[in-house]
């Protein structure tokens, strides 16, 4: 009998052979601007955690009052018995934080759009999405049994076609959902949430934007994209994010109307069925609510070490492509040269993951940075100095 499990070292193996599987680094501390990763001493330049906040002593101290007065766990799934003030409470500061009527926590940022998005649209609707949508969009619309149309990238035109199109069947469709990322993760180009808003609103469909990348970085204070764009929430009647990145701790969350909020909580099987977060997650995620609220220098200086990069980048040569966002793209074309440049800055003291095909087209492989508020001045030389070093060696200078 041939084993049932043979497949998995086999694909395993293809994985390996075509040196698209993953090879794992190991953090050795906290995600800081200086980390140990592998034994190395090497500065950070790859993480979500774009305001240095997932090591904040405010977060980390509230996340350890929070076990000393609740406990480790919640006990349970929020229905039942694991929603705790702390669930209750982060919410109320969300929406505040937000200027929205209401918020509501998941326990990630994937568990809520494979949670709500199903619930949103099913069988005889439709869902609009930008063609580079994250993947927990992906899965999600692929939970409904909603038709899909996707338009091309961040293009408006398509967009108006594709509703356009959609408008023609319209008695056919009973919903129409448009949904796109706010900050796109590999590029780091902003959606044209303004113009989005404006289809959705003549074409008579739902907005949804996950902003994900966007929040602690675009908006007032951080606030995120519908901040960014003074948009009015009778437009965008979707707005979801996560506390995993530059919040610095974990967790998805929406904002909206009340009616979202109600309808999103007694529906989404993510929500229902997986249990609530530790109460030290939901402590820290409140302080960093604070955080972000009384210390305006984290997205300031977030965003002056932006600009400063990106000018040094462009100066000595480097293509970065079209980005608005503290995500810089280093585009070298092929995979192996972007492998071969992201070894090279480790073995110089920087951390920046390639990014390479199948996540990007074959000749757009590169090396995606993120910048960190909490980088000193001479963090940012000693970086810059890096990818110069490194880029003449390859010969991409
Ligand atoms: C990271 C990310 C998610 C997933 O968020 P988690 O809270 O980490 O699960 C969803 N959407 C986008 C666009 C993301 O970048």
């Amino acid at each position: 009998m041939r084993d049932p499990t043979a497949f998995l070292a086999e694909e395993y193996r293809q994985l390996v052979d075509s040196a698209t599987d993953w090879k794992l680094r190991v953090l050795e501390g906290p995600s800081a601007p200086w980390c140990e990763i592998d034994g190395r001493r090497v500065l950070m330049f790859c993480s979500n955690n774009y305001l240095g906040l997932s090591n904040h002593p405010k977060l980390k101290e509230a996340a350890i009052a929070a076990v000393r007065s609740h406990g480790v766990g919640s006990g349970s799934v929020r229905p039942i018995a694991g929603n705790m003030d702390l669930h209750m409470e982060l919410e109320r500061r969300l929406a505040r934080f937000k200027g929205a009527e209401a918020s509501l926590v998941y326990q990630s940022g994937f568990a809520t759009n494979s949670g709500l998005i199903p619930q949103l649209v099913g069988e005889g609707d439709l869902v609009v999405s930008d063609e580079l949508n994250h993947g927990s969009i992906i899965d999600g619309v692929r939970l409904s049994r909603a038709e899909r149309a996707v338009y091309r990238h961040t293009d408006m035109p398509d967009l108006e076609r594709v509703l356009a199109t959609a408008e023609e069947h319209r008695p056919t469709y009973r919903r129409v959902l448009i949904i796109t990322d706010g900050v796109f993760s590999m590029d780091g180009d902003i959606a044209p949430l303004d113009r989005i808003a404006e289809l959705g609103h003549r074409h008579g469909a739902m907005v949804y934007v996950d902003d994900a990348h966007g929040e602690g970085v675009l908006g007032d204070g951080g606030r995120g994209i519908v901040s960014h764009f003074h948009l009015s929430r009778d437009r965008v009647h979707v707005e979801m994010g996560t506390f995993s990145k530059a919040f610095g701790v974990v967790g998805g969350h929406i904002s909206g109307s009340r009616s979202l909020v109600d309808f999103a909580y007694n529906k989404s099987r993510t929500w229902l069925l997986s249990g609530s977060h530790p109460p030290p997650v939901a402590a820290a995620c409140l302080a960093a609510i604070d955080v972000l609220e009384h210390e305006a220098e984290h997205v300031r200086r977030l965003w002056e070490l932006t600009h400063r990069f990106k000018s040094a980048m462009r100066g000595l040569g480097f293509d970065i492509g079209q980005s608005e966002t503290p995500i810089t793209p280093i585009l070298v074309g092929d995979s192996r040269r972007a492998k071969e440049l992201s070894e090279r800055l480790f073995a110089l003291g920087v951390f920046a993951l390639p990014i390479v095909f199948p996540m990007v087209a074959k000749d757009r492989a590169r090396i995606r940075t993120i910048m960190n508020a909490a980088l000193t001045d001479d963090d940012l030389h000693l970086a810059i100095s890096a990818f110069e070093k490194a880029g003449r060696e390859l010969r991409i200078l």
